[in-house]
Parts: C-alpha cells; structure tokens; sequence
C-alpha cells in the first residue's frame, strides 16, 4: 500500500512535468534533420554583375600584447548577393522593407517544385503555371501559408559565376549575357492570384530569369508583399513537401534586401 502511495505521488509529481514537456518540446528540440540552405559568404559569393562583391578584411587577427588571441574584421557588400532575401520595397514602392517583414511571413511550412529537368536543357527557362499545377496533381493545392521554393538544379554550379550566371564578366555590359532560369512572370501573376503564399525562393541569382529586362515576376510578387530568396542552397537535400523554413535576412533599417540564413527543418 505504501508502495502504491508513492507510485500515485510520483504519477502526480511527474504530471505536471510531462505537460510541459509536451508543451516545451516539438518547440524546442532539434528536429530530426536540419539543412542549411544558406552559402557561406566569401570573396567568391555570387553578385549580380553590377554589384559590389563581399569583401571581409581584418581589423586584428593574432595574440595580443595581454597574451590572450583575438580576432575581429569588418565585412562590406552589395544588399542582393549570395544568399540573400529581396523585399517587395526592392521593386515596389511603399511596400514592405527588409526590417518590416512580418516574422511569421518568414517562417512556415514549405514546399519543393523540381524543375531541374526542364532546365537541365534550357539554361532560360521560365517556371511556369503548369509546373506548379503539376505540383499540385501530385501533391495537393498549395496551402495558404506556404513558403515555396523552385529547384532548378542551378545550384550545383554555385559560386562558378560562368556556369551559374551564365557569365562571369562584370559591369553593366554582363548583364545581357545573363543566362539562367527564372519564375516565367504570368506563374508569378497566378500564384498570387490563386494561391496565398508567404514567400518564395529559389537557386538562382534572381526571381525572375536571366534575360529578364523588366522583371516582371519581382514586380508582381513585391506590389502584393510577397518577398523573394535568391542563391538559396541546398534544394536537392529536401523534399516536395512535409518540412518548414525559417529564413531571417539581416535586419537592416529601411533595406531593400539583405544577407539570409535561410534553413529547412524535416
Ligand atoms: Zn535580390
């Protein structure tokens, strides 16, 4: 009896531990795998052709006169390079800058749409309204809330600028040379017509595709809030679906865009 007694103290003991076990857990606990989804920055991240490259320099780097070692260094760059988020002020006025971006708008259930096939062939080409409704034949309509992110395969070619840009000049004359895939703009106008996506990436220089003059998908996605990740890493690790994305740019006051450690949780 007495046993009995303390096994029903030690149930009632450990109860309100097991609640916040349950609570605290699936919050905290390293889930079951994580992938970065970021590049390392370096002198060889990817930059538009225009833009100024990561440069890091060291302001100390070695043992001290006090006899202990210390290093520091100062980084400068360009807003849009290696990985990186776009924000809609980018490329619409009066939306949202890099340091408004709603949290929750960052982080969210995700989803992969494979195009490398198609794209293996043809370095231009252009997401379309049909890849993502073949998605959605395999998979189900996208879900309001969704992050999503295009695989092109272009990012086993990252930081090799000739492959992966389609040229490694730089100056505005590269620009035309510009050769990789990109969201075609009238998938850009469906998907924030039909669906309500949180954001969506992708593993090449720019949402909208190499050739692109107008940047019709940028302008489509930013005027309705909806924020871009470009030379995201990694894609080929994930799956279609059943995993989330926590994507959280350098919060810089007023910016049009920043640095993004970006990782997918499965
Ligand atoms: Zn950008």
């Amino acid at each position: 009896m007495k046993c009995l007694h303390l096994l029903v103290i030690v149930l009632i003991l450990s109860v309100p531990a097991l609640a916040q076990k349950s609570r605290v857990l699936p919050r905290v606990l390293p889930p079951d795998r994580i992938v970065d989804l970021t590049y390392a920055f370096d002198a060889n991240s990817v930059y538009w052709p225009t833009a100024e490259q990561f440069k890091l320099e060291t302001d100390f780097e070695g043992m001290t006169d006090k006899g202990y070692f210390y290093s520091a260094y100062r980084y400068s760059a360009a807003e849009h390079g290696g990985t990186h988020l776009d924000s809609p002020v980018h490329f619409a006025k009066g939306r949202h800058t890099v340091d408004e971006l709603p949290l929750e708008q960052l982080i969210g259930p995700a989803i992969v749409i494979d195009v490398g096939g198609q794209c293996a062939s043809n370095p231009d080409y252009l997401v379309s309204v049909a890849d993502i409704e073949n998605w959605e034949k395999r998979n189900g309509q996208i879900r309001a809330g969704t992050i999503v992110l295009l695989r092109t395969g272009f990012g086993k070619f990252y930081p090799d600028r000739k492959k992966y840009l389609g040229t490694e000049e730089r100056g505005a004359e590269a620009v035309a040379k510009l050769h990789f895939p990109g969201l075609d703009p009238a998938a850009a106008r469906w998907i924030t017509a039909n669906r309500s996506i949180k954001a969506i990436g992708l593993d090449t220089a720019s949402i909208d595709y190499g050739q692109s003059t107008l940047f019709e998908s940028h302008r489509t996605l930013f005027e309705k809030n909806v924020p871009a990740f470009e030379n995201v890493a990694n894609l080929d690790q994930l799956p279609a679906k059943g995993f989330s994305v926590i994507a959280l740019p350098m919060k810089i006051k007023g910016g049009s865009g920043g640095p993004l450690r970006i990782i997918a949780f499965l």
